[in-house]
């Protein structure tokens, strides 16, 4: 049991209680897919694709958003990409801004010169923040413009969202 995850690995729910996670075959809890994917060992919809979860959780992201339809697909599409049910390992996120580190490039480094497994290249270099007073609110604020321009939200949806979606880093948590 070593793999743990904060979100689920197959519809990127957020693993929060401890209802939220799916069963293993021995009725213990699986540590990375919820409740609603996979119960007793088994994904509930086998035959899933990532599209049609992604239909289904951008339905969701654009109502509680007010995101265009055709801009939460693509942000779903993107989240789950990172899961290990359909990259095939659970990708790391950046600890500070909430980045995937989908390879090496984009690992932030050690004072030893080691890739960092938690932050990625534009926060963290040589074992330090390349930020280190930042905030999380100066992060939030940070983010605003970026995700409002990017998927067409406004104002204050944006901040709801990158509020929701740092506060789980570890880095400000
Ligand atoms: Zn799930
Ligand atoms: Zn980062």
């Amino acid at each position: 049991m070593s793999e743990q995850a904060a979100v689920c690995q197959s519809c990127a729910m957020p693993l929060v209680k401890k209802e939220d996670h799916g069963t293993e075959k021995d009725g213990s809890l699986s540590s990375v897919y919820c409740t609603y994917c996979y119960r007793n060992g088994e994904f509930v919809n086998p035959g899933a694709t990532l599209e049609e979860i992604a239909e289904h959780g951008a339905a969701m992201i654009s109502q509680m958003y007010e995101m265009p339809l055709d801009n939460a697909r693509m942000f779903m599409t993107g989240q789950l990409r990172t899961l290990k049910r359909w990259s095939g390992k659970i990708v790391p996120t950046c600890q500070s801004c909430g980045m995937p580190i989908f390879s090496g490039e984009e690992a932030g480094t050690e004072k030893d010169g080691t890739e960092s497994s938690s932050y990625c290249v534009h926060c963290y270099q040589k074992g330090e923040f390349t930020e280190p007073d930042l905030t999380h609110e100066e992060m939030i604020q940070k983010g605003v413009p970026v995700i409002a321009r990017k998927f067409g939200l406004k104002p204050e949806k944006a901040e709801e969202m990158v509020r929701t979606f740092t506060s789980a880093l570890s880095r400000w948590s």
